[in-house]
């Protein structure tokens, strides 16, 4: 029996990769359903290839002009555009496996739905857990749903791990999180104010989506995942470390109680992780390369630099903080992001509206989606003013 699949966000980079690791196996997958915001061709491209049976498009005119795209087309597709959308196609019976790739906390709800409704859940969105923290993880556990981690880190971490998470924290000492160092990582730290978004956008091992292109540029990727990483294993935040290691080719590592480490290794490419979380526990043709150890020249390790990267730190705070500053940190990165990328901030005020946000919002423990919802808008307008008393 097929599984079927709904890609969420398919028309950025993970949901692209998804859909190619799906394409080379016809056999084991279908696809059920596909999301996006604005790419209405690519959009039409896809439903074309895979011939879903819905496609969802953020706001109404997209949608309109994709329904009308599809009709023209002649595909079978039926472009859904209830407001709760996104929830129904994550949690639809015929569902299967979804993967959760929107990026920013606007992939939460569709990821609680799923949560909620006993799916396979593959999660790149790592915002989602960011924001959603502890309720996040009750529905998973109340729905009965099989979390699975898409992020390198994460899904590295994942298969380090015994099998069975009950042994976790007798055997666990810790985890180390590699970081890239981004582009900047030998930077100036005097020089950060200078740079502008085409740099920041230019990885150098992977094309990503502009927003966590930036994020690892500044590392508040990094940060995001020490928060995503407590979530998913339910470690305490001094049990997780970050090192950083340019070639990208060990994705994390564990250090268990009697000081032996297991590692990860690989290409860097995000269609491994894709493929694990897809078939996991199988294992499938992903379509990456595979490693060449006799051209690799060296495998090489450093510490984080603070007045490079400042924002890193933030992780810990706001997770030794009350619940729900996890989630205005994240509410005051993304519009910071935002910001920058239409060149109306600096991007090293990116840190400076982070820091700024989490002293102006006071934190309160969310207890439901419109408490989060609730403290994330708080925190957007807190950021929204910040950024724009710093505008250029
Ligand atoms: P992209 O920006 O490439 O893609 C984002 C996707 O979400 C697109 O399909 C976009 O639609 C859609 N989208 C954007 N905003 C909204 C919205 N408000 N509502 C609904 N859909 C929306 O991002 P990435 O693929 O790079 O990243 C996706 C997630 O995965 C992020 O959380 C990121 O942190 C995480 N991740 C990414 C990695 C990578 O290598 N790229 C690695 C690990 C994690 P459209 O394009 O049509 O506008």
């Amino acid at each position: 029996m097929k599984q079927r699949i709904t890609v969420l966000g398919s028309t950025g980079s993970i949901g692209k990769n998804t859909l190619d690791v799906v394409s080379r196996h016809p056999e084991r997958y279908e696809v059920f359903a596909l999301s996006a915001a604005t790419q209405v061709d690519l959009m039409l491209e896809q439903c074309a290839q895979f011939r879903p049976q819905f496609a969802v498009m953020a706001s109404g005119p997209h949608a309109q002009l994709l329904a009308e795209k599809i009709q023209q087309n002649g595909l079978p597709t039926s472009v859904l555009q209830a407001q709760d959308a996104l929830e129904i196609i994550a949690s639809h019976e015929s569902v299967d496996a979804v993967m959760a790739a929107i990026v920013g906390a606007a992939g939460l709800a569709p990821c609680l739905a799923a949560a909620r409704a006993e799916k396979r859940l593959l999660l790149a969105n790592k915002e989602a857990l960011v924001v959603g923290g502890g309720l996040f993880m009750q529905a998973v556990r109340d729905g009965g749903a099989t979390l699975l981690p898409i992020d390198s880190e994460h899904s590295a971490i994942f298969q380090c791990l015994p099998e069975d998470p009950a042994c976790w924290a007798e055997r666990v000492d810790h985890i180390l999180l590699t970081a890239s160092g981004g582009p900047f990582r030998t930077r100036a730290p005097e020089t950060l104010a200078q740079i502008t978004p085409q740099q920041a956008c230019a990885h150098p091992n992977f094309s990503m989506g502009r927003k966590i292109s930036v994020d690892s540029a500044t590392m508040m990727n990094k940060a995001l995942e020490v928060i995503e990483a407590r979530w998913l294993f339910g470690l305490a935040p001094e049990q997780i470390k970050v090192v950083i290691h340019p070639q990208q080719i060990i994705h994390s590592m564990v250090q268990f109680n009697d000081a032996s480490i297991l590692a990860q290794l690989g290409t860097p490419d995000m269609r491994v992780p894709i493929a694990c979380g897809l078939a996991w526990p199988e294992r499938i043709e992903s379509g990456a390369s595979r490693l060449d150890f006799a051209a690799l020249t060296a495998l090489t390790f450093e510490q984080a630099d603070d007045h490079r990267f400042p924002g890193l730190h933030l992780s810990w705070q706001a997770l030794n903080a009350p619940e729900g500053t996890t989630a205005v940190l994240n509410a005051a990165n993304e519009v910071a992001v935002e910001a920058f990328l239409a060149e109306r901030l600096r991007f090293d005020h990116i840190h400076a509206v982070n820091l700024a946000t989490l002293e102006a919002v006071p934190p309160s423990k969310p207890d439901s989606l419109e408490s989060l919802l609730g403290l994330d808008a708080q925190a957007r307008d807190a950021a929204r003013r910040i950024a724009a008393s710093m505008a250029l």
